[in-house]
C-alpha cells in the first residue's frame, strides 16, 4: 500500500514554504500515545530549519507545558515549553472571567490542569469542599468519584469549566473516550452545558497560540475537524487537515468544515502539494480524476495516489455544495468511491 505524496520537485518548493508559523496539534499529528507519527521527527526539524516558527497547541489537559516539551523531546522533535499552548491554561483564563483569583478550584483531571489553576493564583485542590469552581478536563487517573464530587459542586452553584470536549482521542493501542465524554457524563447528572470551554475549537487558544508564536502567515495543522479545523477557520488561519489521527477519509467526505489542505500525515509539509483543478465538470489533482456520476449519485476518483484523488473529490464535493446543498454530503446521499486504497 504506497499512501506517499510526490518528493519535493525540482525547484525544491515545498507546503511549509508558503508559511512563517505552523501550529501543530499533537495526538494523532505529531504522535499517537507514546510512539512518534512516521515522519513526524525529521518533518518538524526540516521545517525549523527553514525558518518556520513551531508552536505546539493541545486539548490534552492532562500534562503541563514542562511535561508536553519533555515528551516532544524524548521522541526526537526540539521543544521548549514556550512553545507549548494547553487547553488547561485556556481554560484558567476563562475562569478569571467568572471567579476572582485566590478561590479554591475542585480540579478533575491530570497535573495540567492543576498547574495552570495555580500558575494563575488559584488554589487548586483534589478535595472538594469549599470549591466554588470545577475545572475539568481529561487525566487518565480521573474516575467516578471526581465526577460525582464535580456533580454535587454544580448542583450547588459552582461555576464549571471544561478544558476541551474532544469526545474521543487515539492511543497507542486505539481510540479512546476523551474529556468530552467525561464532560458528558457530568452534563447528564446537572441537567446544563459548562460555563465555559477551553480548547480548540475556541478562538482564545488560537489567540494564546499566535501570542506564543506569532507569525504572518500561520498554518494549523490537526487531525480533527470539530476543534483543529473548526479552530483555525474560528480565527481565520488557513488549515491543514492529516489523516494520520482521528478521521479517516470516509469522514473527510462527510465532514460539514473544509480544510484548505489534505494530507496523509505531516510529512505532507516538506513534500511538494498538489493543489485539486477543475477540468470540465471533473476535478483532477496530480494523476488523479473526480468524477461525478448522477445515476448512482456517486463521486468516483481514480488514477494518483489515495491523497491525490481524495483532494480531487473534495474540490467535487466543495464545488457541488451550491446546487445540491452540504447535506447531500454530510448524510450520505452522494457517496464517496475512492477505488482501492
Ligand atoms: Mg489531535
Amino acid at each position: 500500500m504506497n499512501h506517499s505524496d510526490p518528493q519535493p520537485d525540482a525547484s525544491g518548493n515545498v507546503l511549509c514554504d508558503q508559511f512563517d508559523a505552523i501550529y501543530f496539534d499533537l495526538d494523532g499529528v505529531l504522535y499517537r500515545g507514546l510512539n512518534e507519527v512516521e515522519g513526524a521527527v525529521e518533518t518538524v526539524k526540516e521545517i525549523s530549519q527553514r525558518g518556520c516558527g513551531v508552536a505546539y497547541v493541545t486539548n490534552n489537559a492532562s500534562r503541563t507545558p514542562d511535561e508536553v516539551a519533555a515528551h516532544l523531546v524524548e521522541l526526537g522533535i526540539p521543544a521548549k515549553p514556550s512553545q507549548v499552548v494547553t487547553s488547561s491554561q485556556v481554560a484558567v483564563e476563562i475562569l478569571q472571567k467568572h471567579v476572582p483569583v485566590g478561590e479554591r478550584v475542585f480540579v478533575v483531571g491530570g497535573v495540567g490542569v492543576e498547574e495552570a489553576l495555580r500558575d494563575a493564583g488559584y488554589v487548586p485542590s483534589r478535595d472538594s469542599r469549599d470549591c466554588v469552581a470545577v475545572v475539568q478536563g481529561f487525566g487518565p487517573e480521573v474516575s467516578w468519584r471526581d465526577l460525582a464530587q464535580a456533580s454535587y459542586l454544580i448542583q450547588g452553584g459552582a461555576i464549571w469549566i471544561a478544558t476541551n470536549l474532544d469526545s474521543t482521542f487515539p492511543t497507542a493501542s486505539g481510540i479512546a473516550p476523551g474529556n468530552g465524554s467525561l464532560v458528558e457524563a457530568v452534563r447528564n447528572a446537572v441537567g446544563r452545558d459548562p460555563d465555559g470551554v477551553g480548547g480548540k475549537p475556541d478562538r482564545a487558544m488560537m489567540d494564546r497560540t499566535m501570542a506564543a508564536v506569532p507569525g504572518e502567515r500561520p498554518l494549523l495543522v490537526g487531525d480533527r475537524y470539530d476543534t483543529d479545523i473548526a479552530g483555525g477557520i474560528a480565527a481565520g488561519i488557513p488549515t491543514m487537515l492529516v489523516l494520520s489521527g482521528v478521521t479517516q477519509a470516509t469522514d473527510v467526505w462527510r465532514s460539514n468544515l473544509r480544510a484548505d489542505y489534505l494530507c496523509e500525515s505531516v510529512q505532507g509539509l516538506v513534500l511538494t502539494y498538489r493543489e485539486a483543478s477543475v477540468n470540465d465538470e471533473d476535478y483532477v489533482c496530480g494523476g488523479a480524476r473526480a468524477t461525478f456520476a448522477a445515476v448512482n449519485m456517486c463521486v468516483r476518483a481514480r488514477g494518483g495516489t489515495r491523497m491525490e484523488r481524495l483532494r480531487a473529490a473534495d474540490s467535487l464535493k466543495w464545488s457541488m455544495v451550491n446546487q445540491v446543498g452540504l447535506e447531500a454530503f454530510t448524510e450520505g446521499q452522494i457517496i464517496l468511491d475512492l477505488g482501492v486504497s
